[in-house]
């Protein structure tokens, strides 16, 4: 089965709202899978969405629909289904009873725009909304079974769970089933990664393996197609090993995680505590940290000590380091995290500073040169501090994102005691060289 998603809405085509829908349906079609052939966003206007309808209808065996189910004037896409039909709308006395209901609930009476949203193409069914009041729409338009959704993908999401996926599934089988991962890397740039990877990404090879790239972190995108489930999973485990295999320890997670994830869940497992001193990320670690959900089981707090008075006086860096060697050091960075240390009574603390741009840069410390600082005291009695000096491109808002999840990730790699020097954006460290 083949199918084909249209969205709907004068925003997604104007670019004012990213068209998230389609992405959600063709992945959730994928797991079944069938393939998308291919989607179009259409400006509010019925005849457009009309003539849509029809191609699409003429195209696939399925095709889902969202948007423009709502009670305004801009709201054609059940106008466009009936005229894509040849078909008059008609009250659905089902759909008007729950739009009444969905209204008595929040104690309020329904409108007359509302009484809108209860008309169906004549020979179309509803689909029950349990999260708002547009019910949506089940249709038959040339060979393709039609099911039209609301654009809010709350609601959209909601509706697919609970009738279109359990509508498709069966009709679904006798496919192929396409299981899809995604293993995250950060530390090395896309080519070099693409490099280690080499034959596994031959084009014809099943499953596939590919790479994408944002901020700093390159993706290594599996995805295995087998006529048996069981075969799909299988193959799908056997690349997932030979990728990690290969690019060891700058791997910090699959699908969804997060450096900061990896890093919180690696030290709740070790039952360790972290804190942070930033400077030119002005708070992005912890900021990284804190979106995580129960993240105050690791990550205590931090400073922001943006001046020099302030990493004196809150974290104790001596004022001839800042002096000899400037806020944009090694040394600083460590006395930084010592500093952290021992007034947080952590286990790992760290530490930034760094010339995050536009200004500020000079020949010896251009923009993108970031000090990261690390003390610790998980692998030794003693606390032990280490700096690394590292060189990002871009503008002021990617210097400072990576640097923060750069510190993240030499927090990853201290745990578990592998060379730091996987992170290739490393241009000196400290102490040594
Ligand atoms: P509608 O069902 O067309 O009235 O859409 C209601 C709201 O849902 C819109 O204002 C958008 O904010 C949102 N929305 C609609 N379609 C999409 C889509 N394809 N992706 C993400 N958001 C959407
Ligand atoms: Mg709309």
């Amino acid at each position: 089965m083949q199918a084909v998603i249209l969205s709907i809405g004068d925003e997604l085509a104007l670019g004012q709202t990213v068209d998230t829908n389609t992405a959600y349906l063709a992945a959730k079609l994928a797991e079944l899978g069938i393939w998308t052939r291919y989607h179009e966003t259409i400006a509010d206007d019925q005849d457009l969405i009309a003539r849509a309808l029809v191609r699409a209808g003429g195209e696939a065996e399925l095709m889902l629909v969202t948007g423009g189910l709502g009670p305004t004037k801009d709201d054609l896409t059940r106008q466009a289904l009936a005229q894509a039909m040849e078909v008059d709308l008609e009250e659905d006395a089902e759909g008007l009873k729950a739009i009444e209901a969905f209204f008595a609930g929040r104690g309020k009476t329904i409108t007359e725009a509302n009484r809108v949203q209860a008309l169906l193409p004549v020979g179309a069914k509803g689909i029950p909304n349990a999260k708002g009041t547009a019910p949506g729409i089940r249709a038959t338009l040339g060979k393709a079974m039609v099911f039209v959704m609301p654009g809010v993908p709350f609601e959209m999401k909601a509706m697919y769970a609970d009738s279109v996926l359990p509508a498709i599934k069966e009709k679904a089988g006798g496919g192929r089933t396409i299981l899809t991962t995604k293993i995250n890397t950060f530390g090395l740039g896309e080519s070099s990664v693409g490099q280690i990877l080499d034959d596994l990404m031959d084009r014809k090879r099943n499953p596939t393996v590919g790479t994408t790239v944002g901020s700093g972190v390159v993706s290594v995108r599996i995805r295995s197609e087998f006529a048996d489930p069981a075969e799909a999973k299988t193959k799908l485990d056997e690349t997932v090993e030979q990728v990690k295999q290969r690019l060891g320890a700058i791997v910090f997670g699959r699908d969804e995680d997060t450096v900061a994830s990896a890093l919180l869940e690696d030290m709740r497992k070790r039952k360790l505590k972290i804190a942070t001193a930033e400077s030119c990320t002005g708070g992005l670690i912890g900021k990284m940290l804190t979106d995580i959900a129960g993240s105050s089981d690791v990550y205590i707090g931090g400073w922001v000590t943006y001046t020099n008075e302030m990493k004196q006086s809150q974290l104790g860096v001596p004022g001839e380091v800042l002096e000899q060697h400037g806020a944009v050091s090694g040394q600083t960075v460590c006395a930084m995290a010592a500093g952290a240390l021992e007034r947080s009574g952590v286990d790992i603390a760290l530490s930034v500073s760094g010339v995050a741009g536009p200004g500020g840069g000079t020949e010896e410390k251009p923009v993108g040169t970031v000090w990261l600082g690390l003390a610790s005291r998980v692998h030794a009695d003693e606390p032990t501090v280490q700096a690394i000096m590292v060189k990002f491109p871009g503008g002021r808002p990617q210097v400072r994102e990576r640097s923060a999840m750069c510190a993240l990730q030499m927090a990853r790699l201290h745990l578990a005691q592998e060379p730091l020097t996987g992170i290739s954006w490393i241009n000196r460290t400290y102490p040594g060289e």
